[in-house]
């Protein structure tokens, strides 16, 4: 089959098409067609180096759907031919956490320290032909869910569905969202609206600007114009945010942290911009403030992040698709500064 394998750290140059042999699936698993790969920081991250357990030549690819294409001894669960995106986290099923329905929470795998390994990371991905994962992973997409959207629900949809449910939204909430052009982003300010609550995007790009307003943003922030607090207290009478969604890291924590209202939430489920910061605890707990974590989804968030997409409650902006072979222009297209939402592979 043909793959895309990182063949050296540096970045999207050290992605290379190459002829491998076509995976089998062991006992439990299955191998999958694959249609559509999203491509995400978490895959640009492995090329960048910043995996430093990661054995080359890899194949990248955590946000997959496609086809069955043949089923391991025992498996019972999925049968050839039925379309599947791929859960998130590769988990056991049978932990404290798993049986609570938390697969993300998983601590059965000896490899991973702070969260469950992720399918494209710890096992080859799908920036290939075909793919093989474990049976349980493989979730069956509904008719009524289109081939772009129940890829991109597989990653994006699910870390932004599950993060929405933990920062506890309620009608009314004043809500930031920080990084709104990406994958992440542009379901946020849908999934707020949807909730009754009102979304304020800040963005690099403010070309973008009716893009959001479109989405559900009632105002629009550019964070290289000026003071992202500022403008906050500007737009809430002083009083600031009582939801803030950032899934970008360290370099937003300050301004991020700084816009929350009195009893307000901050948000995370990622570190692309760094992991370490600080924290003055005074008027944190004067103002009784929580930092929230937020990692993945369950099989459950997948579920019902399909059944939404196929009752019309939002939608996965496309950026841009790529052939398998041009892989490395989807990665770059990642950082393009013009980029408003998915983009992905479309492979076969
Ligand atoms: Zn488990």
């Amino acid at each position: 089959m043909k793959a895309m394998q990182i063949t050296g750290f540096g970045g999207p140059e050290h992605l290379h098409l190459a002829e491998v042999p076509t995976p089998e699936p062991g006992p439990g698993e299955v191998r999958i067609r694959v249609t559509r790969c999203g491509v995400n920081p978490v895959d640009r991250s492995q090329v960048l180096g910043r995996w430093t357990w990661l054995e080359l030549p890899h194949i990248p690819g955590s946000e997959i759907l496609g086809v069955v294409d043949k089923v391991g001894p025992g498996v019972a669960t999925v049968s050839v031919g039925q379309r599947v995106g791929v859960a998130l986290r590769l988990f056991c099923n049978q932990c404290h956490y798993c049986l609570r329905g938390q697969e993300q929470l998983c601590m059965a795998d000896p490899r991973t320290t702070v969260s469950p390994a992720i399918p494209g990371a710890f096992t080859e991905g799908g920036y290939a032909e075909y793919t093989v994962v474990p049976a349980m992973n493989a979730i069956p997409v509904p008719a009524g869910v289109d081939d772009d959207s129940a890829c991109a629900a597989t990653l994006d949809g699910v870390t932004a569905w599950h993060m929405i449910e933990r920062a506890r939204i309620a009608a009314g909430d004043r809500v930031l969202v920080v990084g709104a052009s990406g994958g992440l982003g542009t379901l946020f300010l849908q999934l707020v609206r949807q909730r009754g609550a009102v979304p304020v995007a800040v963005t690099g790009n403010i070309a973008h600007s009716a893009a959001f307003h479109a989405l559900g943003a009632e105002a629009v922030i550019d964070r290289t114009a000026g003071n992202v607090v500022d403008e906050v207290r500007v737009l809430t009478d002083g009083r600031g945010m009582d939801v803030v969604l950032d899934p970008t890291g360290a370099a937003s924590w300050t301004a991020s942290i700084g816009a929350l209202a009195r009893g307000g939430r901050y948000v995370t489920c990622g570190i692309l911009t760094g992991a370490e910061v600080t924290l003055n605890l005074a008027p944190f707990y004067a103002q009784e403030q929580e930092v929230i974590g937020s990692t993945g989804g369950s099989r459950r968030d997948l579920v019902d992040c399909f059944d939404a997409i196929s009752r019309g409650i939002f939608k996965f902006p496309i950026h841009a698709r790529y052939p398998l072979s041009g892989a490395a222009d989807a990665m770059s297209a990642l950082s393009d500064p013009a980029r408003l939402g998915k983009v992905l592979l479309a492979i076969g």
